[in-house]
Parts: structure tokens; sequence; C-alpha cells
């Protein structure tokens, strides 16, 4: 999306390790106006898709997935993220490394809210080498509900997190797919 681009062009940082800072408008401060065009945009690609829940995780994918969930009249499921493995028995739990913070977390959601009906639209900001994702993947299918969609911000398509998503037969949808980036020179697909 040529809108996004243009913002991670202006804005964004590349930094140490492969990470890129967009806290100026996707994570940190955010910009509103943006962040809905690429809800609207998520909106248009799954209208059709059956989807009835939209699935993120706190804290960085909160902001997108609220705006395809206002665009698409679907509410939002944030996943928990905890410290332990000491997790109550009223949860789906799963293990998910952290990519910019390199630690173990357990993300968590209620199986009141999850269930085998439901068909889920997983929303976040950045797919990398798709620990998240597999991660959201696992809640859904410990719920016996059915994942129609991954929809990243910014894939960084260089770190392979697309094929993970793929291989389970699950569309995988990038606002902006960066196949390169390096201090002041950032390529996309
Ligand atoms: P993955 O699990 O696919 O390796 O990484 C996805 C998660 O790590 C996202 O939820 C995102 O919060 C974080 N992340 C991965 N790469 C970046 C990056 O380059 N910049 C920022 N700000 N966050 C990232």
């Amino acid at each position: 999306m040529k809108l996004l681009e243009d913002k991670i062009l202006k804005e964004g940082k590349v930094l140490e390790g492969d990470i890129l800072k967009v806290d100026g408008f996707l994570n940190h401060r955010l910009d509103v106006a943006l962040i809905a065009d690429l809800g609207a945009d998520i909106a248009r690609e799954f209208a059709e898709s059956g989807a009835n829940l939209i699935l993120t995780v706190e804290a960085s994918g909160i902001s997108l997935a609220f705006a395809a969930g206002e665009k698409m009249s679907l509410p939002v499921l944030v996943a928990k993220k905890h410290r332990s493995l000491n997790i109550s028995e009223g949860v789906y739990a799963a293990p998910v490394f952290s990519f910019t913070h390199k630690t173990e977390n357990t993300v968590v959601v209620s199986k009141e809210y999850l269930s085998a009906a439901d068909k889920v639209l997983i929303v976040d900001d950045f797919l990398a080498s798709g620990n998240a994702a597999m991660g959201l993947l696992s809640l859904v299918e410990q719920a016996g509900a059915k994942a129609v969609g991954f929809v990243a911000a910014i894939e960084k398509m260089h770190q392979g997190g697309r094929a993970l998503i793929e291989a389970k037969g699950v569309k995988v949808y990038s606002l902006a797919c960066i196949k390169e980036m390096h201090p002041g020179d950032i390529k996309f697909n």
C-alpha cells in the first residue's frame, strides 16, 4: 500500500538487529488517519472471508486490529502476554518468542471468547520470523476454530515468517512488504 510505504520511507528508521522503528506512527505515537486507512484496506481485502472475529496480541497489534474491526463491524479479541507458563484452566495458551525483546512470553485468550464456531482474521503490526503468528494460530487451532487469514501492517520478507503461515493453508496479506532493509535504505517488494 503506497500510503504506508511512503510513510515508512519518510519516518521509518532501520536499527541494529534487523529492526524497523516505526513508533512515530504505528506503535507508540499513532497516526490515527493512516491506521484507519489501513483498516479500510484490510476490510476490503477480507470482505468475503466470512470472518466473524479479529484476533491480535497486545500491545502493538491493537490499533490496526481495532481499525479493521471497526470497518468490518467485528469484535477484536486481544491475546494477553504473560511472562510465566503458570496459566489458569480457562484459557488457551501458546509460547511466543519475542523477536524484539528476545524473551519468551505466553500468549493467552479466554476460552469464553474463542470457540470452534469462529472464523478468525489474525492481525498484527509486523510479520518477521512468524513466531507471533504461529502462537496466535495455535490459539485458534486449540479452540478448533478456523483462521481465514493473517494480516501484518509491515512484513519483513527476508525473515521468512510468511512460509510458516502459508504452510498451514492460511492466506497472508501484508500492507507493506519489505524485501531488504539497511540503515537509510529500505526496498519494497
Ligand atoms: P515475529 O514473531 O514474526 O518474528 O515478529 C513479530 C512481532 O515482533 C510483532 O508482533 C512485532 O511487535 C515485533 N517485531 C518484529 N519485527 C519488528 C520490527 O522490525 N520493528 C518493530 N517495531 N517490531 C517488530
